[in-house]
């Protein structure tokens, strides 16, 4: 079928059935212009809470698609592709993060919506990259705090707010590679460097350095290297400080590390849907999202603390 021929059939499925398509931004081309609504996974959120339509063609990873679902447990939630994962949640399996919070009672349970919707239903309150930080400072000082499952974030949420947070250690493999590829090619550039790191540096970063440092380690060593060549993985400031320090060592910044976590806008499972497979689930109303009634009743609790803590 002609792509044009597919796009006038799925508008015409779409009336028929009164659907509704919801696309993320990292969705193909084609599957963004046909989308009713395209956006992040808070303005999906809030997209998915507010619709009237019967049916919900969602256009993302599956836990999106659930989000959908336990936001609208009466309506039809489609997933063009069912195998459209999400390795980050996928870093946090149900029954292993229900024993960690059992572990560690009276502590406030916030996840990234990067999760299944049973992490979900443990949790207290839900956030996503653009209101991550709002929500952790919304609760009180002293209250101790579980944070799932991007250990990254987690890390970025503590250095930005002060607050000590108990991480859970998850983590996206599509950004790990993202940002391991852009180390090793400016690694290929300058092929004498050496990698030296700050122990806060993401895991895989820390893999490949020589030397693994705090500051002052760090300047140490390369005091110690005066006329070595370094790739440095730290924060900006303390490069030029270290650059005064050792006039001769040549120091590369390492790349930047991505504003927080993921590299979605790269994830080849968000490339999974295509027109194709989105005209086929609005006809065929397969594959559908199932959600327990205990597990939705549960995990809608800390959906909407989000969504009021967002208005
Ligand atoms: S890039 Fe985003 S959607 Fe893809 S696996 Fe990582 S967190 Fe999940």
């Amino acid at each position: 079928m002609g792509r044009m021929n597919l796009k006038k059939k799925i508008e015409a499925l779409k009336k028929d059935k009164n659907a509704v398509i919801l696309a993320h931004y990292y969705q193909i081309p084609e599957i963004q212009e046909i989308a009713d609504y395209v956006g992040d996974s808070l303005g999906l959120s809030q997209r998915a809470a507010e619709t009237d339509a019967d049916i919900i063609v969602f256009a993302g990873v599956h836990f999106m698609a659930e989000t959908a679902k336990i936001l609208n447990p009466s309506k039809k939630v489609l997933l063009p592709d069912l195998d459209a994962g999400c390795s980050l949640a996928e870093s946090c399996p149900p029954d292993a993060f229900e024993a960690f919070v059992k572990s560690h009672p009276n502590h406030t349970v916030v996840t990234y919506v990067n999760c299944s919707a049973k992490v979900k239903a443990l949790t207290d309150i839900v956030c996503t990259s653009s209101n991550a930080l709002k929500i952790v400072e919304s609760i009180p000082e002293d209250q101790p705090i579980i944070f799932a499952p991007d250990r990254n974030l987690g890390k970025y949420i503590m250095q930005k707010t002060g607050r000590d947070m108990l991480l859970w250690d998850g983590s996206c493999l599509v950004h790990e590679a993202f940002s391991m590829e852009k180390l090793l090619a400016l690694h290929r550039e300058y092929p004498d460097c050496k990698i030296i790191a700050h122990p806060e540096s993401e895991e895989h970063i820390l893999k490949t350095a020589t030397y693994i440092g705090s500051t002052a380690g760090m300047i140490e060593y390369v005091k110690s290297h005066p006329k070595g060549k370094f790739i440095v993985a730290t924060e900006a400031g303390i490069l030029h400080k270290m650059q005064e320090e050792v006039p001769t060592a040549e120091l590369i910044p390492a790349p930047a590390k991505e504003d927080n976590t993921c590299a979605c806008s790269e994830c080849a499972f968000m490339k999974m849907n295509t027109l194709q497979k989105l005209y086929d689930c609005l006809l065929n109303e397969s594959p559908q999202i199932d959600v327990t009634k205990d597990i939705q009743e549960k995990a809608l609790v800390p959906i909407e603390r989000m969504l009021e803590l967002s208005k």
